[in-house]
């Protein structure tokens, strides 16, 4: 692991973020789709992910996989031919999933199908219908106030359509010596925006090339490339056995604004994972925002529900809902940056170092006490020592850390519980290992 920061240097990865930045930002990504297909074979040249196809009509768990979505133009124009709104200027200005149309129609019954920004005249917002068959167009408010003020009818075209295909998926397994896994997620089912999303994807991509230079890894560490919510739950779907056996996740997205850094809590506040991300961010970081766990937000919802309960964190940097341009046509190119990119980078190889670096013990007896006279623990090793803020004997430190060492508690973590230090500890835990009542795993 300590290689990572030359590995980053042997090349300029700034320049390689910023490239794919260019070539993928312009893709018209949505749930399904052939641009989502694009978007995983260009990752390929990145990292050896393995694509999977999940066809429309399949069953996973509450939901049912749409037909694939195709779109090939679409505009409104006016009686003399003038193109007020065009799909070839941004794909942002339809809505994801529209169905086609082709029809010339008054403001009037046009009207409830235009989309504007509330608050940033400029923006195109964005908007989605996956599960309702509807149509709709996304424009600026010059726009919209172009399109209001017609009196005659307005030509309207959506050459788009739906039929079965499939929804893709990427995924890559990088196995470490253990089989305790790591999740990353990221979603490739955004269009043109990049903070949102795109952003999340190519660190994903980046870092999971990082991972697979490393030798000797211990943790195994399972990648994947879904649409977000429908693509997460197939994943779930398809590798039940699998995601419960997860240990940890990370859910990464929104890792490019110009804002400040921040963290999403895991949906357990007081797993270890938070204090790991915390103790990052305050090293590297001047200030950072932490945000509780909260039901809505990305796929977390998907790995923390009831059936999987993967405690998962998000770093990120301007994240999503806390930034004005999100979800609009703003969160572009100009928005987002590869040097910004490869700061968040920065923290999350860094998380992945210090995963790396855990170390855990876990209790042979894990079943009611150990018989301490047994082992010459007890009272041998009574007297009244103190250690830290709380005063405790060895016989003390002896059965917390029997209590605590469950094998999936970081020992940094039961030392911050109990408030003492590794070189307070270390005779008692080499005793323990020494006797066969521990053993580091
Ligand atoms: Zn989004």
């Amino acid at each position: 692991m300590p290689n990572y920061c030359k590995i980053k240097k042997s090349v300029n990865i700034i320049d390689e973020i910023e490239e794919y930045l260019i070539r993928l930002f312009p893709l018209c990504r949505s749930i399904t789709g052939e641009p989502n297909r694009k978007t995983l074979k260009i990752l390929q040249e990145i990292i050896p992910l393995t694509i999977h196809e999940v066809p429309s009509g399949s069953k996973v768990f509450d939901w049912i996989i749409p037909d694939e979505w195709k779109i090939s133009s679409a505009w409104i124009e006016d009686q003399e031919g003038k193109r007020i709104v065009d799909f070839n200027d941004n794909n942002l200005h339809v809505v994801s999933y529209s169905m086609p149309i082709n029809k010339t129609m008054h403001w009037q019954e046009l009207k409830p199908h235009i989309h504007f920004h509330p608050s940033l005249p400029n923006a195109i917002p964005y908007r989605t219908s996956y599960f309702d068959q509807d149509w709709g167009f996304c424009v600026t408010n010059e726009q919209y106030e172009e399109l209001s003020k017609n009196c005659t009818p307005l030509n309207v075209f959506i050459d788009s359509e739906l039929k079965p295909g499939s929804l893709s998926y990427g995924e890559y397994l990088i196995k470490g010596h253990s089989s305790r896994e790591v999740l990353l997620s990221c979603y490739i089912c955004h269009p043109s925006m990049a903070n949102d999303s795109l952003s999340g994807v190519l660190l994903t991509a980046f870092l999971a090339r990082c991972i697979s230079i490393q030798k000797n890894l211990n943790w195994s560490y399972r990648i994947v490339f879904v649409p977000e919510t429908i693509g997460a739950v197939t994943y779930c779907a398809l590798n039940q056995r699998q995601i419960k056996e997860i240990d940890i996740g990370l859910v990464i997205t929104t890792v490019g604004g110009p804002g400040d850094f921040g963290y999403k809590q895991t949906w357990n506040p007081d797993h270890w994972l938070n204090e790991l991300v915390e103790s990052i961010l305050e090293k590297n970081c001047n200030s950072f925002k932490k945000y509780p766990f909260d039901i809505h937000g990305s796929d977390e919802r998907q790995y923390s529900s009831q059936g999987f309960r993967v405690n998962s964190a998000t770093i990120c940097k301007d994240k999503y809902y806390e930034y004005s341009e999100y979800h609009s046509s703003l969160d572009n190119l100009n928005f987002v940056s590869a040097k910004n990119i490869e700061r968040s980078l920065n923290l999350y190889i860094d998380l992945i170092y210090r995963l790396e670096s855990l170390e855990f013990y876990k209790s042979e007896q894990p079943n009611c006490e150990n018989m301490l006279s047994k082992h010459n623990l007890y009272p041998a090793l009574g007297g009244a020592q103190s250690f830290g803020k709380e005063a405790y004997s060895e016989t003390d430190l002896v059965l917390w850390i029997l209590f605590l060492s469950d094998g999936k508690t970081p020992l940094f973590k039961i030392l911050k519980d109990l408030d003492i230090s590794k070189s307070q500890l270390n005779y008692i835990l080499q005793k323990l290992v020494d006797l066969g009542l521990l053993r580091k795993v």
